[in-house]
């Protein structure tokens, strides 16, 4: 067992530091105000993130993970776990818009399953960054229990007719295609009854922006009459279901590595708050009933830190390693939560403050112990894995 991060690894985080210090913070700067104001300029804050989108494109870190062939790097998941952990570290709003993953409008692996043709048209341009995808599978009636999905698909001509209503969809309002799911046998459905398809914009419409206590504001989509050509399939006809789920396994290292990063953040800005900030004539550190907590948070950040290596690390040894990936994304989350709310603690009101460093990261945080499968569903896969024994 090695646990040293490799050489290349290594460089390449501190050429990312640097690109965050040199070509990130001063938008960030700029457009602070924007954030923290009860009516947010939102368009100026979308052009904003293009532009960081566009930098990291040009310097090679926006969407490293994917092949070469289309764009990529070529990382392996580890490396860019590690970039997705050093953004969220970093505290800067705009530096996850410098990495494609975890955020379902980037580009992943599951768009490789389109024929060659297609790669050209839509899937190196979300590489690239000059487009934007997003995941439609949540239906109003179908969440946790993503199987009892009603959008359907019937063949129609050389392709297939689909129509059906998705809801809470990140980035639903400025994506240029959906990766949907639909039921194309309603027998079958999970066990080989549910497909993708890639739908370009102009085959369905936009509903309204579902705001909710996070800074990501997904929203509906509606399939009415949309009709795609075979090649549109993402994969094989009736294994949408299974391609979801590998979607969704395969991404709980960059999830954890938010939640991780987000934690490790908490924790730094906790560490520097409890050392001048004074009360009763000394230091908030000179108190146990302030330090333990962060004694405690690091104890669990590096708990965390190697679970979603060691993740990272499996799915580039090619295993699909669903039983960690579940354990990744409830340990990192519900953890990952725990601290930053011990950090908010001691900044005291500060910490309930737009303006403090904590306040956003809690409601993010919040978020992500339910998108993608909520804790208990990740509980409910462990506890069948080890019935299952
Ligand atoms: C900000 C945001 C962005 C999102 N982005 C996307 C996206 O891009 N694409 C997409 O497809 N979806 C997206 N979602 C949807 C998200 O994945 C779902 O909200 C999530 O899977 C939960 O489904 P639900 O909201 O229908 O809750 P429900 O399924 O109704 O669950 C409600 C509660 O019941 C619990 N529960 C359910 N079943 C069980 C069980 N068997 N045992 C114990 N507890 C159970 C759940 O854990 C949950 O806490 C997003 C959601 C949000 C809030």
């Amino acid at each position: 067992m090695d646990f040293n991060l490799p050489e290349e690894i290594t460089a390449l985080r501190a050429s990312f530091a640097d690109f965050i210090d040199r070509s990130v913070r001063p938008l960030e700067d700029d457009i602070a105000v924007e954030f923290d104001s009860p009516a947010p300029d939102r368009d100026r804050i979308r052009q904003v993130m293009d532009e960081v989108r566009a930098m990291s494109v040009d310097a090679g870190f926006f969407a490293a993970h994917m092949p070469e062939s289309v764009g990529g790097q070529d990382l392996s998941t580890l490396g860019m776990t590690v970039l997705v952990e050093d953004a969220a570290r970093s505290g800067s709003r705009l530096a996850m818009t410098a990495v494609s993953p975890p955020n379902p409008a980037g580009p992943s692996s599951l768009l490789l399953k389109l024929p060659d043709h297609l790669l050209e048209q839509w899937v190196r341009p979300v590489v690239t960054g000059t487009k934007t995808a997003c995941f439609a599978l949540t239906e109003p009636e179908a969440g946790s229990d993503a199987q009892a999905i009603r959008t359907k698909a019937v063949k129609d001509g050389d392709g297939w007719r689909i129509n059906g209503h998705k809801h809470y969809i990140t980035n639903a309002s400025h994506a240029d295609f959906t990766v949907v799911f639909a039921v194309t046998d309603s027998e079958k459905r999970a066990a080989g009854g549910i497909t993708a398809f890639l739908v370009p914009a102009d085959q369905f419409r936009r509903g309204p922006t579902q705001w909710n206590i996070s800074d990501t504001h997904p929203g509906e989509l509606f399939f009415e009459d949309s009709w795609v050509p075979d090649d549109h399939v993402i994969g094989e006809v009736g294994l949408g279901f299974f391609a979801a789920m590998e979607f969704l396994n395969a991404g709980r290292a960059f999830i954890g590595a938010q939640a991780l990063g987000l934690a490790e953040f908490s924790l730094d800005a906790a560490l520097s708050h409890v050392q001048t900030r004074t009360a009763f004539g000394k230091p908030l550190a000179a108190f146990q009933g302030a330090s333990f907590p962060l004694a405690q948070s690091k104890v669990e950040i590096e708990a965390m830190r190697w679970l979603v290596y060691h993740l990272a690390w499996a799915v580039d040894e090619g295993q699909n390693p669903m039983l960690d990936a579940s354990i990744v994304k409830y340990y990192s989350t519900e953890q990952a939560y725990a601290v930053a709310d011990r950090c908010l603690q001691v900044f005291g009101g500060m910490g309930l403050m737009k303006s403090g460093p904590i306040e956003r990261v809690l409601r993010h945080l919040r978020m992500l112990r339910v998108v993608e499968g909520a804790s208990e569903i990740q509980l409910l896969v462990i506890s069948r894995a080890l019935t299952a024994r």
